[in-house]
């Protein structure tokens, strides 16, 4: 059978390896990559870059805040600005929030999604209200329909989970097969900093990244491992930022558990620097917040032996009215935390990670390992017969100086910045949705992706020795 589009000479990367083959598709598929290949459609790729497109498993799309503002992006703007980055997959979250009813949001979110996506998408859960109907109907409702992986904030004052609920959550994970995402701050140490800077009269948006200190990170994952060595589920902590919080989970890592970590532009590519510029610096402020030159080599260093496993956007846009919602009498307690990111997150990397990581690892770190963790792979991220022709042409030489994204906030943290290498056609599931640099996708063809279990998230099947003792007395404990 003919194929129906053939991307020739390319250089194919995939997370394993480079090498020259044309990219044979039929329909929505990947299903030969040799040379000489012929089909109804070519793209030329001659002197291109042909890569797996991005996989964002972290950003928030069309989502009330526990503040209850509102994204300034929903599932159209959102993805069409990350399809423009050479991203075809997000996964974005369903937020719960105290008071509601998990099943519902989940709906909610699923009909929303469906009728604006242009690329596909999975989701996660937000759990805010881990009661008895979620943990004991909802979330195990949502995780058997593909939704295995759900994120707990240990602060911000209407979303944190206690201790016990913490352990709650990760006793339902365990039992039914899901991946728990940690937003770790030691909620004391920031709301307690925060009541005083404000008392003393500091609060522009620069107290913020004082508040949230580098030990309040760590002691939350220091804390947040021990929980899941005791319940012997894998966790995935988010937006990680410090030196500290790196070492406690190389720590972990280096015992053997199955904690893994996370990244995000605004830790390679900010500092505090950036929210030190009086009330406008609230468009930079995102929690954790950015810190200083020598938490991103740490970044970098961590991103570069695994201990940090992705790299994804945290993509929170909000606007002026969600940033600075009483205009100049905004304290930085009232302003939306988060910072846009889905566009520019591979652009940033491809750019600044020229003399540190190789091509390999940025694809792994963007794409693949976004895929596997999360139950998509080899359906998405990466390149190879079976897959999805979910996949971007980069142009290695093009420049671009950053003026405006595609996304609805209004700005970008990286405006000015002079990128080398971006994504110039992308295709999703063997359709052009992305033209140079113009937008060829009907809004609506996005699908949500029901995730598998992932195989790299099997517990360890390893006892602290309280649990041990249970076991040997024949009381083991019932999660
Ligand atoms: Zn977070």
């Amino acid at each position: 059978m003919a194929l129906d589009l053939v991307i020739s000479g390319g250089t194919v990367v995939t997370a394993e390896k480079t090498f020259h083959a044309d990219v044979g598709i039929r329909g929505e598929k990947i299903v030969e990559l040799k040379a000489g290949l012929s089909g109804e459609k070519t793209i030329d790729a001659a002197g291109k870059l042909v890569l797996p497109g991005g996989v964002d498993s972290h950003c928030h799309i069309e989502q009330l805040s526990s503040m209850g503002v509102m994204t300034a992006d929903d599932f159209y703007s959102a993805t069409v600005s990350a399809a423009h980055g050479g991203t075809t997959t997000v996964i974005p979250f369903c937020a719960q929030h105290r008071g509601d009813v998990l099943a519902e949001v989940l709906a909610d979110y699923h009909s929303r999604a469906r009728a604006k996506a242009v690329i596909d998408y999975g989701f996660h859960l937000i759990i805010a209200n881990p009661d008895e109907r979620t943990l004991q109907r909802d979330l195990p409702a949502a995780i058997h329909s593909g939704v295995r992986s759900f994120k707990i904030f240990m602060t911000y004052e209407r979303t944190r989970l206690t201790d016990e609920q913490i352990l709650d959550v990760m006793a339902a994970a365990r039992k039914n097969g899901a991946l728990v995402m940690v937003h770790a701050e030691n909620h004391g140490v920031i709301s307690w900093l925060a009541g005083r800077m404000v008392n003393q009269g500091n609060t522009l948006p620069r107290y913020h990244a004082i508040c949230h200190t580098r030990g309040a990170e760590a002691e939350a994952i220091e804390r947040v491992v021990r929980f899941a060595e005791l319940v012997d589920c894998p966790i995935l902590i988010v937006h990680v930022s410090t030196p500290e919080g790196i070492e406690a989970i190389r720590q972990a890592r280096a015992r053997g558990l199955k904690v893994f970590g996370e990244t995000c532009p605004q830790y390679l590519f900010l500092t505090a620097k950036d929210i030190d510029i009086g009330l406008q610096g609230a468009l930079f402020c995102c929690s954790p917040p950015p810190r200083d030159e020598k938490a991103q080599e740490a970044c970098w260093r961590g991103l570069k032996d695994g201990t940090l496993h992705v790299y994804s956007s945290d993509h929170a846009p909000y606007g002026m009215e969600g940033k600075l919602p009483k205009g100049e009498k905004t304290t930085f307690k009232e302003m939306a935390n988060g910072v846009p990111g889905l566009e520019l997150r591979l652009p940033l990397l491809f750019t600044y990670g020229k003399n540190r990581i190789t091509l390999e690892e940025f694809v792994n770190l963007t794409s693949t390992r976004h895929a596997q963790t999360y139950g998509l792979y080899p359906r998405k991220g990466t390149i190879a017969v079976g897959s999805d022709a979910d996949i971007a042409i980069w142009d290695p030489e093009r420049k671009v100086t950053v003026e405006t994204t595609h996304d609805r906030t209004g700005y970008t943290p990286y405006k000015g910045r002079v990128l080398t290498g971006w994504p110039i056609t992308v295709l999703s599931r063997g359709e052009v949705i992305v033209a140079d640099g113009k937008l060829a996708a009907e809004r609506g063809r996005g699908q949500f992706l029901e995730r598998a279990p992932s195989p790299a998230l099997k517990p360890l099947g390893r006892d602290v020795p309280e649990i041990a003792q249970l076991k040997a007395w024949n009381t083991p404990l019932q999660l």
